[in-house]
């Protein structure tokens, strides 16, 4: 493998948030008993018309700024193909002409995906195979739901640009927290709200031509996606070097086994005999009413990941702060920021306490919180205390100090702090005397009688602060 390179490029279908359907005004709602969210229109029925769904293309425009695309005229084609899930026989789509185009995507460790092209296009209805393991050739028969049919969709299209399992889960990711931000998704990936396609091909290591590419589908979770892009890489790379050639078709990822397997030979954009929608007009976005779409989009989470890196003087890419800003806390570093309180601390806290305990603050508040990283960062607590006070907070909200008080993690100030040292000090002198010669490992030694003298409640990084500026203001 170490000398073949893949290569990566994925489509994301993203069912819109809308009160309704893309071309009707049934509900646009998950589940709900089959076949109850269904009109003439998302029926397919002779006669119908569409309408389009206004909210929809918004949502496609803000896709499309959030993405740095050109939001431009676009059009709508008719997609045709036997669909079981759709009687009309065609899919609504755009095709040469799609709503947003040639826009980048920043992933948290900085590198910039192309992003081709995003449309808008309806989805389909539901089918369950019944019988037979739920596959099609073996089933008993099957069951259609349409309440699905005619959902408000914006398929993302990225160039070929991602180049590990890796990186096309931290895309995902990115995307994902993008159009939840903008409003537009809730990003499930479990509910089908978020489908990803993945294009994977690979090559030797430094070539500039791109191999052939097949096409997965029916991964539904961002491990799955890892698994599977690695497992065609490996399966590319072995057919290649054992004298075979790769052709281009869909496979089929299958959880259970761990593999892909062929599911179809690629169908090509003339198999589908597209032609322009005679129903709807073309799509025109007006200069000033992109600018009130654009206003309206908070700040993406890269410019947050900024926001929330410079106020704790970290790096935008680390662990810690793409933590804080995926599950959305970046809130209660500002709260700390602008509080005077230790922004660094509190996005270690975050990132490492708040993410481990539920991934959200709970009923931890604002106050509380701000009030919690001051006491620790003047010594009041130590790590360990301030911890377990943090436990408590977000599972039942409260006063930190009477937390605090009720566990028996009496402030330790400073004054205490000091003077417990100087008798650790002056009971001492001969090591005291080596230390001050220059013997640093004997602040272990100090620290460690700190501790014990203070029954654990010294907060070891002031103590070991305070042991220095003795040594300093000691040494001639
Ligand atoms: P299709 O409808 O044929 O799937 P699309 O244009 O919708 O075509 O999507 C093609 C996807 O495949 C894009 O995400 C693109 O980046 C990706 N892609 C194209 N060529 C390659 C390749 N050689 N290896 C990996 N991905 C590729
Ligand atoms: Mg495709
Ligand atoms: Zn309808």
């Amino acid at each position: 493998m170490s000398s073949w390179e893949t290569v990566i490029g994925l489509e994301v279908h993203v069912e819109l948030r809308t009160e309704t359907k893309m071309f009707c005004s049934c509900p646009n709602r998950f589940g709900g008993e089959p076949n109850t969210h269904v009109c003439p229109v998302c029926l397919g029925l002779p006669g119908s018309l569409p309408v389009l769904n206004s909210r929809a293309v918004e949502h496609a425009a803000a896709i499309g700024l959030a993405l740095h695309c050109r939001v431009q005229r676009s059009i709508f084609h008719r997609k045709n193909y036997f669909y079981p899930d759709m009687p009309k026989d065609y899919q609504i789509s755009q095709y040469d002409l799609p709503i947003d185009a040639d826009g980048w995507l920043e992933l948290p460790s900085g590198k910039r995906v192309g992003i081709e092209r995003a449309h808008l296009e309806e989805d389909t209805g539901k089918s369950t195979h019944v019988g037979g393991g739920g596959r099609i050739h073996d089933a008993d028969h099957s069951l259609v739901d349409f309440n699905r049919a005619g959902v408000p969709l914006v398929e993302i299209v990225s160039r070929p640009d991602l180049r590990s399992a890796e990186e096309a889960r931290s895309y995902v990711e990115e995307l994902r927290g993008i159009l939840v931000a903008a409003g537009v998704s809730d990003g499930k990936m479990e509910e089908g709200s978020m489908r990803v396609d993945a294009n994977v091909s690979v090559r030797p290591l430094g070539s500039g031509s791109l191999g052939t590419r097949c096409e997965i589908k029916n991964m539904n979770s961002l491990r799955s996606l890892g698994r599977a892009v690695e497992h065609e890489a490996a399966r590319q790379v072995r057919l290649i070097e054992e004298g075979g050639t790769v052709t281009q078709e869909t496979r089929h990822w299958n959880e259970d086994e761990g593999r892909t397997s062929s599911m179809r030979s690629k169908e090509e954009a003339y198999d589908y005999r597209y032609f322009p929608e005679p129903d709807l007009v073309a799509v025109d976005p007006d200069p000033d009413w992109l600018e009130t779409v654009r206003a309206a989009l908070p700040p993406m989470p890269a410019d947050r990941r900024r926001t929330v890196a410079a106020a704790a003087g970290m790096e935008p890419g680390s662990d810690a702060v793409v933590t804080v800003v995926r599950l959305g806390l970046d809130g209660y570093v500002e709260a700390a920021r602008s509080a005077g309180a230790d922004a660094n601390l509190a996005v270690r806290r975050l990132a490492n306490e708040v993410a481990a305990d539920s991934g959200s603050v709970g009923n931890l508040e604002v106050g509380s919180w701000v009030a919690l990283l001051a006491m620790e960062s003047e010594g009041k607590l130590t790590t360990a205390q301030a911890r377990t006070v943090l436990k408590e907070l977000l599972a039942a909200g409260g006063d930190p100090a009477e937390i605090a008080a009720a566990h028996g993690f009496e402030a330790l100030d400073e004054d205490v702090l000091a003077g417990a040292l100087d008798e650790v000090i002056s009971a001492d002198p001969e090591a005291w005397a080596r230390y001050l010669a220059g013997e640093d490992k004997l602040q272990g030694l100090f620290i460690g009688r700190l501790k014990a003298a203070t029954g654990g409640k010294a907060d070891l990084a002031a103590a070991s602060g305070l042991l220095r500026a003795r040594r300093a203001a000691a040494s001639p």
